[in-house]
């Protein structure tokens, strides 16, 4: 903590400030500035007692407390130097493997699915996205098949062996979610829903979290902290577009994410160019550039027929525009160290 003194402070103030410093089991660190005294305090705020009213408590006294310490502990790099990598299945997300997680945006039905998993598997995906359970902004839209939906998707696994993400939507389906998924998503919408982060947690699975409508890198940062601080260590951070004042995009995607992320803490970062522009004529740019800049998979809305779906139509790519851009990643991907 740094603690800033006010100017023209006399002696005997400065003596009970650094007093309740060491009482509150702190070790203070005096500098003296031309106008003021900066005091730097040293102690663990998990075992102590914080120091953030000292300047409520001696406001004669005390400018401002600032930390220095990051709030987020366990996600950050200083915790954990090397790269995690998260285990799903055979594959190990954050490795040396660039990793494409594709699929409709939700399950429609056995025919829909099975044919989007066998041609997103032959272009080189290795797991299959399809929401079960759909956050939809209107109780009149599609909501999802639910349960019907998980099957469906275990059914696509047992058929083309690719890993299964789905949305998990309510701690009440926790243990079901997690019976049929490798890596339960928490939605844009409840990224900062702690108990439902607690509950996916506690299933053991890998979770993606997704960033929030208007969350702060720090806020999605402290999110992912109840994933680890819930004895699970399989976090990945995903990026999906922010809400900002533009309209040719439905959402803003944020690519600095991407070195940020990666400074900021050990976890995969994940690129979700389809809701984070919400147009099928930018996923392909949106994918190169994420790649470029060192995502670590890719989460892709794949249709087989993009105009008749019964969510996010205007920005899932068709099976064949999937396939191409595939094709085009491979050399993007080698040319920053990947293998795809
Ligand atoms: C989705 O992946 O289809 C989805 C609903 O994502 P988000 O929570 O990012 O909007
Ligand atoms: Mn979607």
């Amino acid at each position: 903590m740094i603690i800033v003194l006010k100017p023209g402070i006399a002696k005997k103030q400065e003596t009970t400030i650094l007093k309740e410093i060491r009482k509150r089991g702190y070790k203070p660190h005096v500098m003296r500035g031309v106008a003021r005294i900066v005091i730097g305090a040293i102690g663990d705020e998990l075992t102590h007692q914080s120091l953030e009213t000292l300047a409520m408590v001696f406001p004669e006294i005390v400018e401002s407390v600032t930390p220095v310490q990051k709030r987020y502990k366990l996600v950050s790099r200083e915790a954990h130097p090397a790269t995690s990598e998260v285990p799903v299945r055979e594959h190990f997300i954050g490795g040396r493997q660039l990793h494409v997680m594709a699929g409709p945006c939700s399950v429609e039905g056995e025919d829909q699915l099975l044919r989007t998993a066998v041609a997103v598997k032959a272009a080189g995906a290795t797991m299959l996205r399809g929401g079960a359970f759909k956050p939809r902004t209107s109780p009149y839209e599609f909501q999802g098949l639910g349960l019907k939906g998980l099957k469906l998707l275990a059914k696509a696994r047992r058929e083309t062996g690719l890993a299964v993400i789905t949305e998990l939507l309510s701690e009440n389906h926790a243990d079901m979610v997690a019976e049929y998924a490798d890596i339960l998503q928490i939605g844009a919408r409840n990224a900062q829903n702690f108990q439902l982060l607690i509950a996916a947690a506690k299933t053991g699975k890998p979770v993606l979290l997704k960033r929030g409508l208007s969350m702060k890198i720090e806020e999605w940062l402290l999110a992912g902290e109840y994933v680890l601080a819930n004895e699970n260590a399989n976090l990945m951070f995903c990026e999906r577009g922010i809400r900002t004042f533009e309209t040719y995009t439905r959402n803003t995607l944020d690519l600095a994410t991407i070195p940020i992320i990666k400074n900021e803490s050990h976890c995969p970062i994940v690129i979700d160019p389809s809701q984070g522009a919400g147009r099928a004529d930018l996923v392909k740019s949106l994918c190169k550039g994420a790649v470029a800049m060192g995502a670590d998979a890719l989460l892709i809305e794949v249709h087989p027929n993009p105009a008749e779906a019964w969510s996010d139509g205007q920005q899932q790519v068709s099976l064949e525009v999937f396939a191409q851009l595939m094709k085009e990643l491979r050399p993007l991907a080698e040319a920053v160290g990947r293998t795809l």
